[in-house]
């Protein structure tokens, strides 16, 4: 009896856990991977352009893949690769995302195509990829990095990229009706404005600033989110513990008033 609960110890300890992290180089996705790699995952992730970021990753024992996630031949090498080093996967987190702010009235329709293409149908891509893996695991999970401006937040220039983070909700909710009959659990998370390279990058500190009190204004908190605030939730809908929780979009953006009381 003893023995027996010992191996059970034993292989809960080295059970492996396999997770596929979609941009996870940088921000939100580099935050992601470091909280699944602390908790003990086993951790593969796609990347566009960020080499050094992806050699740090290495060196902390990640798989690290460049891949295009808006290319779908692409990712369907990338699974070839992942495949030959990961039995399954339990949890895939569609992370990667690029935004070009515009407004309406100065449409561009190649960026407008390429937001479409990395921020959408990459999660179809990567998602119908790596279903199979997906299905060979005792506790699958998707969560899927939408956004707040996804559920009517409004920000000036954001109106062509809230339309492929409403995309993204849309699917989550349709993949949690459809993969359910698999056991596999499909969430969102919307995060608000967090501070990133998406955000901040080639801001000068001053004009960061302003920013930041720009948005800390519009919340309840008064404050902007940081890459752990929303790991914290990933590592959360990818654990058994959210194991009745599916089809949901938790919003993490510090109570943005403009979405809560119909005001800027
Ligand atoms: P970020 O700092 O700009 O990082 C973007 C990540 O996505 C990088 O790892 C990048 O890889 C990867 N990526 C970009 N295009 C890719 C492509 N075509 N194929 C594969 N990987 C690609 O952005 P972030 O702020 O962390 O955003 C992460 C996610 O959160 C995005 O989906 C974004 O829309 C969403 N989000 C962000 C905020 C915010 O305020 N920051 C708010 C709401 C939602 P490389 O490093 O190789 O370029």
């Amino acid at each position: 009896m003893i023995l027996a609960n010992k191996l059970k110890l034993f292989l809960y300890h080295f059970h492996v856990i396999y997770a596929l992290v979609t941009g996870g180089t940088r921000g939100i996705g580099r935050a992601i991977t470091e909280a699944l790699v602390n908790e003990g995952y086993r951790i593969a992730v796609l990347y566009h352009g960020s080499d050094n970021r992806a050699k740090e990753l290495r060196e902390m024992g990640v798989l690290t893949l460049k891949c295009n996630v808006g290319d779908r031949a692409q990712v369907s090498n990338a699974k070839k690769e992942i495949e030959k080093e990961f039995p399954r996967l339990d949890a895939l987190v569609n992370n990667a995302g690029i935004w070009y702010l515009m407004p309406f009235e100065q449409f561009d329709e190649e960026k407008y195509e390429e937001m479409i293409k990395v921020n959408l149908n990459g999660v179809i891509y990567v998602t119908y990829e790596f279903l199979p893996l997906l299905k060979r695991s005792e506790n699958p999970s998707i969560v899927n990095v939408s956004s707040n401006a996804g559920i009517g937040t409004a920000a000036e220039g954001t109106t062509f990229y809230a339309i492929t983070k409403a995309g993204v909700i849309i699917l989550t909710r349709r993949l949690a009706f459809e993969l359910g009959k698999y056991n596999i659990r499909v969430n969102a998370v919307a995060p608000g404005w967090i501070e990133t390279d998406m955000t901040l990058g080639g801001k000068a500190p001053e004009e960061g600033n302003k920013l930041r009190e720009l948005f800390r204004n519009k919340t309840f908190l008064h404050t902007t989110g940081k890459p752990e605030d929303i790991a914290n939730i990933v590592s959360f809908l990818a654990s058994k513990r959210a194991r009745y929780i599916t089809g949901q979009v938790i919003v993490a953006d510090g109570g943005r008033m403009d979405n809560l009381t119909h005001s800027l």
